[in-house]
């Protein structure tokens, strides 16, 4: 006969305490999905061909604007989302980085350089969250593909620009559907319409108001299919964007190589920002000069001379001189200039208060407010945002603070 043991009384109660307590844990966590619709202008949600996004924002909180950290591209904000850091301590200081040190270049076209765990300074939100015990998933998001399992999100999905965006969806609710073991709490969903049919068409167009309305209606698919799951009042939806877009102004094309031709360098970049790695210090002084007297559509600056206002400068990759064009301007090298400027409609990369270059910020779920309208929100506050979600303590080396963003939670 099987006899309980005063011991084996005691080692059975604390299992089944244990287990309570897993079930009580797994059971009290919320979950986030953050959707980000890449380039998508704060103002896109006024006119009138968002009806999911304007009913979804009417539920929760909608912040006037989000501002994005210079320079307002892609990689570097969607970094800066989910690390808390401007782009110049996260490391991602552009779409295109050149090591000076080694030679090796960060490019988002090339699959490689973009997994490579070397580029990236910060931590992202994925990597916190999972070394206190969340499960985490990404169907896209820069950065994700890092390869360091340690450092990237537990289900990543390399990226593939044309796949169909109705299946990514279908994807995350089926993530959501998992048994509780090994369902993500936390999920990041990507989508690029609108930040192509802006530079291809401009903000204006017919074709980005009908890229409005698509991803306006995944935002609404995403939304129904949630509302159908048993877990639906624990979910937290936060629609955001990296940036906005400005037309360029075709007058205020700059070559900057024409300035600078006899001198030797390199160029890293074209558009609102471009770097220049001088060959010696003699031309970095006649590069320096020459362009400050030309200086038109654009400002130079020494690196260590970038006003602090830019929160960039400090990073070791960061070019000896930096160009900065004026709103609606845009800097060309040679080839492009050679291609009679070929240049897209519209763009972006410009300075972070530039009201054009900022994206959305919409909150939805039982952790934020309900009919909330704030001011504009920083892109970096969002990684303490997600800490506080799910309490868990951010790092400490952050530029984000939840002081600034904490009011649009629900403290009920
Ligand atoms: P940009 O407008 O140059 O700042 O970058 C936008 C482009 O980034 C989009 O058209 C996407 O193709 C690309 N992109 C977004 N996410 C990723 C990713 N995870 N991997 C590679 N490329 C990406
Ligand atoms: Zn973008
Ligand atoms: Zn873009």
């Amino acid at each position: 006969m099987f006899i309980f043991t005063d011991m084996k009384i005691k080692k059975l109660y604390f299992a089944l305490v244990f287990i309570f307590i897993s079930f009580l844990n797994l059971h009290s966590k919320p979950y986030v999905i953050i959707v980000s619709f890449d380039g998508f202008r704060w103002d896109y949600l006024n006119r009138n061909i968002t009806p999911n996004l304007n009913e979804i924002l009417n539920d929760g909180v909608h912040a006037l604007s989000l501002r994005p950290s210079f320079p307002s591209k892609t990689f570097p904000n969607h970094i800066s989302i989910l690390t808390g850091m401007y782009p110049d301590n996260h490391g991602i200081i552009s779409n295109n980085i050149k090591n000076i040190f080694n030679g090796k270049r960060y490019r988002i076209g090339n699959n490689k350089s973009v997994t490579e765990p070397e580029w990236y300074q910060g931590e992202f939100f994925w990597e916190t969250a999972e070394r206190n015990g969340i499960k985490t998933a990404s169907y896209f998001w820069p950065g994700s593909e890092i390869s360091d399992t340690l450092r990237s999100p537990n289900k990543v999905k390399p990226y593939e620009h044309n796949f169909p965006f109705i299946n990514r969806i279908d994807t995350v609710v089926s993530w959501l559907k998992l048994p509780i073991q090994e369902r993500p709490q936390f999920i990041t969903l990507y989508f690029h319409e609108t930040d192509s049919k802006g530079h291809d068409f401009g903000t204006e167009s017919d074709e980005i108001n009908e890229a409005i309305a698509l991803v306006d209606s995944l935002a609404g698919y995403l939304f129904k299919q949630i509302q159908e799951l048993p877990i639906k009042d624990s979910v937290n939806i936060l629609f955001v964007s990296d940036h906005g877009m400005q037309n360029i102004d075709k007058n205020k094309i700059v070559n900057v190589e024409e300035l600078i031709s006899q001198y030797k360098y390199d160029l890293v970049d074209s558009g609102p920002l471009m770097q220049i790695f001088p060959n010696s210090e003699n031309d970095k002084e006649n590069i320096y000069a020459e362009l400050k007297r030309n200086e038109k559509h654009f400002k130079a600056y020494l690196k260590n001379e970038l006003p602090d206002y830019y929160h960039f400068g400090k990073h070791p990759l960061i070019a000896p001189i930096v160009l900065i064009a004026d709103y609606e301007a845009y800097l060309v090298n040679n080839r492009i200039s050679k291609r009679n400027y070929d240049l897209s409609a519209a763009t972006h990369g410009y300075a972070k208060d530039h009201i054009n270059m900022h994206g959305i910020f919409i909150a939805n779920g039982p952790a934020f407010n309900k009919g909330m309208k704030t001011g504009t929100i920083w892109n970096i506050d969002i990684y303490p945002l997600l800490c506080e979600l799910f309490k868990i303590t951010p790092r400490s080396n952050i530029d984000g603070k939840i002081d600034r963003i904490r009011f649009i939670l629900n403290n009920e």
